[in-house]
């Protein structure tokens, strides 16, 4: 059976977390989340997490050779895998570019590419709000979250433009309950 890879994409506190939750149980893929797996790092204080914590703390994004590594990896570890869920990755042209480049040589390729579309002011309360609870640093203080909004607007969002071009954006309105936001990306996947 063909394997079905999703790109979960939306700014900082767009539920993308959330939702693949949801998707995974749905349709029996691999989530992969860029920030997760840098988390581990620093919580294993491995070079590499330390080398991402100064930038991720700041808001900034980590280089792309860092999760483009990370990712090839785990693609290359699940060979087995019904598809891949991918979260908060790529984050940038140069990511999306290797990332179609490692699925090319794994037989394989991006299905469709699920764009969460939120306003700014409301991604601001919803990361302020987990921050209270999550223990993640950049979630703590607006400037970080506002900063991480503004590499989001200038050097992730294009990428929307990037698998228009293959055909692959479907837009996704962000906004109003978890459930019904689920039932818009099932919607989105099976038509
Ligand atoms: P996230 O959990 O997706 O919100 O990511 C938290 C932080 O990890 C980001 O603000 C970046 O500093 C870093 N990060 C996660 N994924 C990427 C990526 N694909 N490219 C660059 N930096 C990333």
């Amino acid at each position: 059976m063909k394997k079905m890879n999703i790109v979960l994409f939306g700014p900082p506190g767009a539920g993308k977390g959330t939702q693949s939750k949801f998707l995974m149980e749905r349709y029996g893929l691999e989530h992969l989340s860029t920030g997760d797996l840098l988390r581990a790092e620093i919580h294993a204080e491995t070079p590499l997490g330390l080398q991402a914590q100064e930038l991720m703390s700041a808001g900034e994004l980590v280089p792309d050779d860092v999760v483009v590594g990370m990712i090839r990896n785990r693609l290359q570890d699940n060979p087995k895998s019904k598809g891949f869920i991918f979260d908060g990755f790529p984050r940038t042209r140069a990511q999306a570019e290797a990332l179609d480049a490692t699925l090319v040589k794994l037989g394989s390729g991006i299905t469709v590419m699920l764009a969460l579309e939120v306003e700014e002011e409301e991604l601001v309360k919803r990361l302020l709000g987990r921050g209270a609870t999550s223990g993640r640093p950049d979630d703590k203080s607006e400037e970080v979250v506002r900063k991480r909004i503004r590499e989001y607007e200038n050097k992730t969002a294009p990428l929307k433009e990037y698998y228009e071009g293959q055909g692959k954006l479907r837009r996704i309105n962000g906004m109003g309950s978890i459930a019904d936001i689920t039932a818009r990306l099932m919607k989105a996947i099976d038509g």
